[in-house]
């Protein structure tokens, strides 16, 4: 029996994930759903995508032969954060050293990061995230590598993201961020990651992930 939704102080979610189907336009309209709302505006490969950053990373799996599958379960994310759906998985793509499930999320360097909600995500699935938030310039090799100046407050463990163009330095203040954590006035704990990273179950890995062609398996994961 599952629990019913928003019961308690519990934020865990509780409906089993389900694969979430992708409108076309016209059924979506004929749904009575508002034109400006539809969110699979980009077409590629017989799918439908949210994004250009999404097409671009699609593409980038089909050169390397990896099969891919587009926005592939919807989560349930409690009363908070509400639903997640990470953009891909690739079968049997996985970090040496882990046998969770791995999930990647899709992003335009700069773009917002829910970070917070990623973090959740992996700890209440069992599962590792891949975050690729990619500036112009090609996936695999980007122009130029970003990083994220990450804020947690230990006490709430809740998470804020700031985009950086170099590595931040240590007494950085990002833009509008607050000194401490508004909810419970604790100092915040910093560390930067760069712009591909990985968060695995509920943990933050600070390394830079390299994804690189290889001759025999096609792609391969580096971590370093
Ligand atoms: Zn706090």
């Amino acid at each position: 029996m599952c629990p019913p939704p928003n019961s308690g102080s519990t934020e865990r979610p509780w409906r089993k994930p389900f694969k979430a189907e992708k409108m076309l336009l016209g059924e979506w309209e004929s749904k009575g759903r508002e034109t400006h709302n539809y969110p699979w505006r980009h077409e590629y490969d017989n799918d439908l995508f949210r994004s250009t950053a999404e097409v671009e990373w699609t593409k980038t799996f089909n050169q390397l032969g990896l099969p891919w599958e587009s926005e592939p379960l919807k989560f349930d994310m409690g009363p908070k954060h509400v639903s997640y759906t990470p953009d891909f998985t690739i079968t049997g793509l996985s970090f040496p050293g882990s046998d969770r499930p791995l999930y990647i999320e899709v992003k335009r360097f700069p773009d917002e990061v829910d970070l917070t909600k990623y973090v959740r995500f992996t700890e209440w699935y069992k599962c590792d995230l891949l975050v690729l938030a990619h500036q112009r310039g090609g996936v695999l090799k980007p122009r130029k590598e970003g990083y994220f100046l990450v804020l947690r407050c230990p006490r709430c463990d809740t998470y804020d993201c700031f985009a950086c163009d170099e590595p931040p330095p240590e007494d950085y203040q990002p833009p509008y961020a607050p000194p401490v954590c508004q909810a419970c006035q604790s100092p915040f704990a910093r560390v930067a990651v760069p712009n591909y990273f990985l968060i695995q179950q509920g943990t933050i890995a600070t390394g830079r992930v390299a994804l690189e062609r290889h001759p025999i398996s096609g792609l391969r994961l580096r971590f370093r």
